[in-house]
């Protein structure tokens, strides 16, 4: 099996052959048909989020089942799959009160070496999945079943940047028809947050990135406004919004300067999800009086505050409807050996969505 395999922090993916381990009991054996290049994936190849190597990035994965486990009774061999990188264990404190994205035990299968270099090398699936090579081994559990005729390219994406971005929009954000909406950072998380907007029929939607190919991709698959970054943002975006300010903003780049920006361009009472995973060391400061005097809120959001196991399936159906178009955000279509080139684009901020095709997809 051929996997793009990185060996140390700030590495290039290189192409090598791997042998994957067979499934546990409760494990199961998927070819991948489509792995989409996430932001996350560049964080963690530049040592911003920690893993173990030699590792096999890629999260954002679909496929079909080719082997299951001795315990597996969910799934059978032939199925398709979305792969889910938080899988919850429906056991711990967090699964048991309703906030399975915030699972205890999610990162359970990170640390688990699913596969071996020829020399014997151990390698760790990236956030459990390992979708940039031609087969993994993940858990049951990390498998959420999709109909067959679902295009398994598009079906990639739901695994993180439309579940993250619509999901920090339905469930965090809880947007209600005619409320307006600023969405920052216009990558797959963010153009997914801008549909989500529309879907759940937002007012006004304002996209903000300094791409102009990535505004015009929010204008044409829901935003009604886009508007550069820069020094007085905010006041541009309030002034959009009648003056007041945006009932909410969702920020997808995970920066102080843009989370500010994105707090002040609410109005009084407003609320921002934070969705851009960030830095330890990029601090963020309020004076302890506009906390109160603009009553605005501030929360993080995990993986869009989702059960995938329920959010995918409203997802597709919304894609059936002809309401969710997943095909707008793939820019780009890519082999095993471009991956470095992508995180070179991700870093540049060009382009929506790049997802990896495997060639035997059509089988
Ligand atoms: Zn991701
Ligand atoms: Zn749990």
């Amino acid at each position: 099996m051929k996997a793009a395999v990185l060996y140390e922090v700030d590495g290039e993916p290189t192409v090598t052959d791997i042998d994957v381990v067979d499934p546990g009991a409760d494990q199961v054996r998927v070819r991948l048909a489509a792995t989409g290049v996430c932001h996350s994936d560049l964080s963690l190849a530049q040592g911003r989020l920690r893993h173990q190597f030699p590792v096999v990035l890629g999260h954002e994965g679909a496929g079909r089942v080719i082997a299951v486990g001795e315990r597996v009774d969910t799934l059978s061999v032939g199925d398709h799959v979305v792969l889910n990188w938080s899988p919850a264990c429906r056991e711990c404190w967090y699964c048991q009160h309703g906030e399975p994205y915030l699972c205890e035990r999610a990162e359970r299968g990170w640390h688990r070496p699913h596969a071996r270099l020829a020399d014997g090398t151990d390698v760790y699936p990236g956030l459990g999945v390992g979708g940039f090579a031609t087969e993994t081994v993940v858990d049951a559990a990390a498998c959420i079943p999709v109909p067959a005729d679902i295009p398994l390219t598009e079906a990639a994406l739901l695994g993180c940047a439309v579940l993250t971005g619509i999901g920090a929009v339905r469930n965090a954000a809880r947007v209600r028809p005619g409320e307006s909406v600023v969405v920052f950072g216009l990558g797959g998380v963010g153009l997914s947050a801008v549909q989500g907007a529309r879907l759940a029929g937002a007012g006004r939607i304002i996209a903000v990135d300094p791409s102009a190919e990535k505004a015009e991709l929010a204008l044409r698959t829901g935003a009604t406004d886009a508007v550069e970054p820069g020094a007085d943002v905010a006041k541009r975006i309030r002034a959009l919004c009648d003056g007041r300010g945006a009932d909410h903003a969702i920020e997808c780049v995970g920066r102080a300067d843009t989370i500010r920006a994105a707090w002040s361009s609410t109005r009084r009472g407003g609320h921002t999800t934070v969705v851009g995973m960030g830095s330890k060391t990029d601090e963020l400061r309020f004076n302890a009086l506009e906390v109160t005097h603009f009553a605005r809120s501030l929360q993080g959001c995990m993986y869009g505050s989702a059960d995938p196991a329920v959010d995918i399936t409203y997802l597709l159906d919304r894609y059936r409807a002809g309401e969710l178009d997943l095909r707008a955000m793939v820019t780009s279509e890519i082999d095993l050996t471009e991956v470095g080139a992508a995180f070179e684009r991700l870093a540049r901020g060009t382009g929506a969505r790049t997802v990896v095709v495997f060639p035997d997809d059509s089988e």
